[in-house]
């Protein structure tokens, strides 16, 4: 389960060289190549799956649990201030590389780029958000997917 035009796919099979801080049967862990902090990684499922949609649940699961561990360790070893867990899936959601991963961003004090991750709220009336909630509203038993 390789994509032969993939990036991510490439440097887990050690074609193209990454700083890999983390590796296991499933899981591959590298400095992302563009760090928006010190320490920021990626972890990459070393299966092809192009984003959430695509992932199997499980294997999100044990992404989940491997970033916890991460953003432990991490936390630790940078003595950073803060950390963020970002998933970006599609173009417009700002996917780049299209094999899905997580980032783990250590976040500092001071830090020149101290506004990364900030958005513009947008406004909903009541009515908006009531019929929102009433088109999303689901339960752990709903087909979500
Ligand atoms: P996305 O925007 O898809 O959520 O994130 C893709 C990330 O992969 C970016 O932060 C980018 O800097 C990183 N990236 C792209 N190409 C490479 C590469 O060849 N090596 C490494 N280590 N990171 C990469
Ligand atoms: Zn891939």
């Amino acid at each position: 389960m390789r994509d032969e035009t993939c990036i991510f796919c490439k440097i887990i099979a050690d074609e193209i060289p990454s700083y890999t801080i983390y590796e296991d049967e499933e899981f591959r862990v590298i400095l992302d190549v563009n760090p928006a902090s010190k320490g920021h990684a990626l972890i990459l499922p070393k299966e092809h799956y192009a984003n959430i949609y695509e992932i199997e649940e499980e294997l999100a699961g044990r992404a989940m649990r491997l970033a916890k561990k991460l953003a432990v360790h991490m936390t630790k070893v940078l003595a950073c201030d803060g950390f963020n867990l970002l998933q970006n899936n599609h173009q417009t959601a700002g996917q780049t590389v299209f094999h899905f991963h997580m980032h783990l961003i250590p976040r500092y004090k001071n830090a020149k780029n101290s506004d990364i991750l900030i958005w513009n709220h947008e406004n909903f009336t009541p009515e908006e958000m009531e019929e929102v909630k009433n088109a999303l509203k689901c339960s752990r038993d709903s087909e979500q997917g």
